[in-house]
């Protein structure tokens, strides 16, 4: 065996019902004394309750603080407000939009943040930044995003509907999957997805079940940091490319088009990817991991088709190209633009693969 892997460096603490506590304790390590909280319209009651006792410089919690896919104007009055205040600690309370937000500060302040996760986006635990400008995302990667605790409080997604739980979970899902085929796939990313497909697969039906039990939550929010570990070191596979695309291009929700696309993907690289497929399987205790994916997606009631996200038909074509443009290395099987739009109309109608 042969390999060489990054762990990224940060602290993970979680526990149901302390994420005040563990806030201040990481604001206080970072010697933090103007605090500037950022969280977006659904997080602000929680938010404005975990740092009540901190020493807050600047709330940013206003409507239209916090946007999707950060574009540029909303990142540079987030900046110009953490200067203004003499910020030295940025904590983000909300989903993958607010930290994106905090990770747009610290790109260019370098101020350290503190993610307190509500959904199962997992872009905490990475150190890629994203904005988005005249419709066009960009994305990178660079340390000084990275937030430098997260606090997990599963008692804090409790008020996440479970429509938008079942996709958030997916994405995270999205990230095991990819994670055992993008360009730096390695032994240890392989083995943290497979451990969050297992939480995930226990969690997510949880949810479903019981949207007020804390155990569905703290599974599917334990996975989500596992999936988005392994993610962060393995890099873009396929799915993500192709989600990209869809989600530059036609301006679709994140979570609900990476739980779209991701058994169409699976159905296209599994029977290329044998190891991936033996992994997937086990984890998710089926025969194929195709199969165990469909059984999943039925007790979740997941979402199946791209039009009903909004993608237009006649946009196939122009994704199709896209993607194959944008194909990762190394992808098991190889990203031809029939293969592709077939994948993508397939996924645009919903059909089950
Ligand atoms: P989001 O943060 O926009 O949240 C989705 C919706 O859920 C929003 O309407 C939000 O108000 C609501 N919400 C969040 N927490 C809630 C709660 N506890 N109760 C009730 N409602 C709640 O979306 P997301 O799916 O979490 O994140 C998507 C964004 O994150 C995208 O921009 C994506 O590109 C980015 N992302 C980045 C990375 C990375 O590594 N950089 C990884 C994953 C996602």
């Amino acid at each position: 065996m042969r390999f060489d892997h990054e762990t990224l460096p940060q602290r993970v603490r979680f526990a149901s019902g302390e994420a005040a506590a563990h806030v201040a304790a990481e604001v206080a390590a970072l010697r933090g004394r103007r605090v500037m909280v950022i969280a977006g319209r659904s997080a602000r009651t929680v938010a404005r309750e975990i740092a009540a006792g901190l020493p807050v410089a600047h709330w940013h919690d206003r409507d239209g603080d916090v946007v999707m896919h950060v574009p540029v104007p909303v990142a540079e009055r987030a900046r110009a407000a953490a200067a203004e205040h003499d910020v030295d600690v940025v904590v983000a309370v909300g989903g993958g939009s607010t930290t994106g937000l905090a990770k747009a500060v610290a790109l260019t302040s370098g101020i350290p943040v503190v993610a307190v996760p509500t959904t199962y986006a997992g872009s905490e635990a990475t150190a890629v930044w994203g904005l988005t400008e005249d419709g066009r995302k960009t994305t990178g990667t660079d340390p000084r995003v990275l937030p430098r605790a997260v606090v997990y409080d599963a008692a804090l997604t409790l008020h996440l509907p479970v429509a938008l739980s079942v996709v958030s979970g997916l994405n995270a899902l999205a990230h095991c999957v990819d994670s055992l085929w993008a360009p730096r796939t390695d032994p240890i990313n392989q083995a943290l997805a497979a451990e969050a497909v297992r939480a995930l697969r226990t969690g997510l039906p949880s949810i479903v079940k019981e949207p007020e039990g804390l155990e569905g939550r703290e599974q599917t929010l334990f996975g989500a940091y596992l999936s988005a570990a392994a993610f962060a070191s393995s890099g873009s596979g396929l799915h993500h490319k192709i989600c990209h695309v869809l989600g530059g291009m036609f301006d679709l929700p994140h979570a609900q088009t990476h739980a779209v696309v991701l058994p169409h993907v699976l159905a296209f690289n599994a029977p290329h990817a044998p190891e991936a497929e033996r992994r997937l399987a086990s984890a998710l205790g089926a025969p194929t991991a195709t199969a165990g994916l469909a059984l999943l997606y039925d007790e979740l009631d997941a979402p199946r088709a791209l039009r009903g996200l909004g993608m237009p038909e006649d946009g196939i074509d122009a994704a199709a190209d896209a993607v194959v443009a944008a194909a990762p290395p190394g992808n098991p099987r190889a990203v031809t633009r029939p293969a592709i739009t077939g994948l993508l109309r397939a996924a645009w109608e919903g059909v089950r693969p």
